[in-house]
């Protein structure tokens, strides 16, 4: 079999927050977006310092030493999408070995992508966990330098797939956190579908830019105002770290 490129960031061999169970993460280099609270903006540029060239073969490779240990696979970055093509062949590639073929396959992604990049990963991806960094398209360009129109199309989409595992809203104080976007993003988030999945990550300062290092941290009030929020609209499956 072909062995695709990708320009990788990073790999984790063993993780308990990127996906169901235990898992191997491939953060991939370059993003679409440009988070003033990025916890990793090394990654966001096409190519870093610690980034380098590496293929579907020699992940997999990685993968099947780890793999007695592994729940599945999960593709991160940067933005995974950036480099469908290398995810696509990634998955695939893991579902064709006899001795992965059981690994579960997520891509953890910011959303910006279009329906057919979600219709090549699909058919050998598991679950979708999208970030919704602000449901206010003004608040969303001042967050992430982009609109959100291409992300809230991906959460729609991927539900009505049936593969959208999470959707997940990262707190920025003075940002994305006043009682009025927190009821209207709780209430679209329900209008979906009141059993999503909905994790709640606060703020915190740790690896983002010194230039947005004055960002104030959330604080556990906050994010607890948040779940109330979430759980007032009827979601039901809300979960905070
Ligand atoms: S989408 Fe994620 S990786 Fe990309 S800039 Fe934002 S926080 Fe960083």
């Amino acid at each position: 079999m072909r062995s695709t490129p990708v320009r990788l960031a990073d790999v984790i061999p063993f993780s308990w927050v990127d996906g169901p169970g235990n898992r191997f993460v491939v953060f991939v280099q370059g993003c679409s977006f440009d988070c003033l609270a990025c916890h990793n903006p090394e990654t966001i540029a096409p190519s870093g310092p610690a980034a380098r060239v590496s293929s579907t073969g020699e992940l997999l490779e990685q993968i099947r030493v780890a793999e007695p240990y592994l729940s599945g696979v999960t593709v991160s970055g940067g933005e995974a999408t950036g480099q469908w093509r290398f995810v696509r062949d990634l998955f695939a590639e893991v579902r064709a070995d006899p001795q992965l073929a059981r690994l579960t396959t997520y891509v953890d992604s910011n959303g910006h992508a279009l329906p057919r990049v979600w219709d090549a990963l699909l058919p050998v991806t598991d679950g979708f966990m999208i970030d919704l960094k602000a449901l206010d398209p003004e608040v969303h360009r001042r967050l992430t330098g982009r609109g959100n129109e291409l992300v809230l199309d991906s959460i729609r989409y991927l539900h009505g797939q049936g593969r959208l595992h999470e959707v997940r809203l990262l707190l920025v104080p003075g940002y994305n956190d006043s009682p009025d976007q927190l009821a209207r993003t709780a209430a679209w988030l329900a209008a979906l579908d009141p059993r999503l999945r909905v994790v709640v990550i606060g703020f915190r300062r740790h690896g983002v830019r010194p230039e947005h290092q004055h960002l104030p941290e959330a604080t556990p009030e906050l994010i607890e105002d948040a779940r109330r929020a979430l759980a007032a609209a009827g979601l039901g499956a809300v979960v905070t770290v």
